[in-house]
């Protein structure tokens, strides 16, 4: 935070999580991987500045409702996603695509935003957009990832906020310099790739208190149990079947792709429980 009571930033360098969830997913093109690289760090972003101890989802909907990419951080850092396409290797951004972003308060209700991504544009600008209309928050934001030979360079991304305290003139400079990076590319090219890099070049000139700091890592959050509970939808017969045939049950985790066995004497507790 500016020491004038000015700004608060918070930046974020989520090239690994990223890496990662690329791995799981495998999204078929670059463009995919990148858009998908970017909603993760704009999930991450709305999380840290709006509610860093709850659980937050993005979701980006293709045009005509076709595809959805989902992007789910936790308040550890933890934080994984998910490319789901509908027929084709590509999830449209024409218009009609939107981003939502969801999380659930302490109370159990849900707060959830929708905004159009505009045309042309990807989340960078859809992310914008949001903090203004869904979280009224008045701020400037950029995600971006730098993909080069198939492979995952930097990801990352920053939100400067506008605290009530702002005046004119440090108004004007801010609005001046973030010209430089509303994408995040010249700050890649320039070699800035640390949060604390991105601070100091965000806030050059300006007293600033370095506030927090806190881990992001891929993380999934499947068990056994999770895996049974999405069984659950499954008509009783055909667990019963399953059962009967004394098979053990193979399902791989949307999210990770992580294998796991279930066996009879599982399927029948979920079935005595439910
Ligand atoms: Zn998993």
């Amino acid at each position: 935070m500016t020491d004038d009571g000015a700004f608060r930033v918070i930046a974020a360098i989520t090239t690994q999580t990223v890496r990662d969830a690329i791995d799981a997913q495998k999204p078929p093109t670059a463009s995919l991987r990148e858009r998908f690289a970017d909603l993760l760090t704009g999930a991450i972003l709305v999380r840290e500045t709006m509610a860093p101890g709850l659980r937050v989802q993005g979701f980006a909907r293709g045009a005509d409702g076709r595809g959805l990419m989902v992007a789910d951080s936790y308040p550890d850092g933890g934080t994984r996603g998910l490319v789901q396409l509908q027929g084709g290797t590509d999830i449209s951004f024409a218009p009609g695509a939107v981003l939502q972003m969801m999380r659930t308060l302490p109370n159990g209700a849900i707060h959830r935003g929708t905004v159009e991504i505009p045309d042309g544009n990807s989340i960078s600008g859809a992310l914008m957009q949001y903090f203004q209309t869904s979280e009224q928050v008045v701020s400037m934001a950029a995600v971006g990832t730098w993909i080069e030979n198939e492979e995952v360079k930097i990801s990352g991304g920053y939100i400067v906020q506008l605290l009530p305290e702002v005046e004119d003139g440090p108004l004007a400079v801010m609005a001046e310099r973030l010209k430089d990076f509303e994408s995040m590319m010249p700050m890649f090219n320039q070699g800035i790739t640390t949060p604390d890099a991105m601070l100091f070049e965000l806030l050059y000139g300006m007293p600033y208190t370095r506030l927090e700091e806190s881990n992001l890592e891929f993380k999934c959050r499947c068990s056994e149990l999770t895996l049974l509970t999405s069984l659950a939808t499954l008509p009783p017969s055909d667990i019963h079947e399953l059962i009967e045939g004394g098979e053990v049950l193979q399902i791989a985790c949307d999210f990770c792709g992580k294998n796991y066995d279930l066996g009879p004497e599982l399927l029948r507790g979920m079935l005595d429980k439910s």
